[in-house]
């Protein structure tokens, strides 16, 4: 069993963009809103500050305790106008007053670097260029460092959200492979997960992929993020299952850091985009 190990990987890729920035005219800027007191988002702001900055991009963070959804559009809007920002993302989850969709639709697509805006969801399933969500693409990137080949394989994702199980199942369909995507309401999650090759789980429930519901060899991406104690765990009840598996990601050192990297990337190839 070979681990895909997202922490090697993302201190590579980090060194890179770092490498790539320092000869930019000016730093990439990124703005992160954040509406409220989310624990978890504190957390997540937190590392994406720390890691911008260790590449040298210009961390904006900008929080809200309350915000009407009029006034934050008008403060997207002066985002999108200004030439010193590259990509601009905001927090989910977001207050209930507050329209998701309208939100995210309201970010300039050239500056959606967390790729969910209806152009960029759009440009995804056609296959063309554009901004991906970020841990979608941090998985692709590990398995090809890998070199694990994706097309014509039987490929089973568990979880349907906008942020990783929509956009994933379109890179994996992309990359040729058949894909089923599972969910909640899908009844009996073992006769799908069975029959993979490669599972993909991203659901937020410890141990909800057993070792009796995957075959010998299967390759496992475990995207969840469940804290117990105080300590961190995915979806797999990893000490069992990864005896079958032929590579699989630890939790935590999988795709958590790999998701922070790639949204460093996406601010970099907006401002590429942008100075060319
Ligand atoms: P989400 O929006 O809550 O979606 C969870 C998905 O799991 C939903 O599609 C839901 O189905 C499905 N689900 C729930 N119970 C299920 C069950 N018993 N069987 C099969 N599917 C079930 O979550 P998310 O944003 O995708 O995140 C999922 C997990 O990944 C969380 O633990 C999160 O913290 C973690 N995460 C990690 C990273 C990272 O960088 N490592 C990034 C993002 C998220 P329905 O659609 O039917 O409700």
């Amino acid at each position: 069993m070979t681990i895909l190990n997202g922490k090697e990987l993302s201190l590579k890729i980090k060194e890179d963009l770092k490498g790539k920035v320092s000869l930019f005219s000016r730093k990439p800027g990124l703005v992160v809103i954040q509406v409220g007191n989310d624990e978890a988002s504190v957390v997540y702001v937190r590392n994406k500050e720390k890691t911008a900055a260790e590449i040298g991009i210009k961390f904006i963070h900008l929080h809200f305790d309350n915000i009407s959804q009029e006034n934050l559009i008008n403060e997207i809007n002066k985002l999108n106008n200004d030439n010193n920002i590259d990509g601009v993302i905001v927090q989910l989850p977001l207050p209930n007053h507050l329209s998701e969709d309208t939100i995210i639709n309201a970010i300039d697509p050239n500056k959606d670097v967390d790729g969910l805006t209806n152009i960029n969801v759009a440009k995804l399933i056609n296959d063309q260029d554009s901004l991906v969500p970020c841990t979608p693409m941090g998985i692709m990137r590990l398995l090809e460092h890998y070199n694990i080949n994706i097309s014509g394989k039987n490929v089973v994702v568990v979880g349907r959200s906008r942020l990783v199980g929509k956009p994933i199942s379109m890179l994996m369909l992309n990359k040729n492979a058949s894909v089923t995507i599972c969910h909640s309401k899908t009844a009996n999650l073992s006769d799908f997960t069975k029959k993979a090759d490669i599972i993909i789980v991203a659901v937020g429930k410890p141990s909800i992929i057993g070792s009796k519901m995957v075959k010998k060899g299967v390759i496992i991406v475990d995207v969840g993020i469940n804290r117990i104690n105080g300590k961190l765990y995915g979806d797999v009840d990893y000490d069992k299952v990864s005896k079958k598996t032929s590579y699989i990601t630890p939790v935590p050192g999988g795709v958590g850091p790999m998701t922070v990297v790639m949204l460093m990337e996406n601010v970099i190839k907006s401002y590429e985009k942008k100075m060319s």
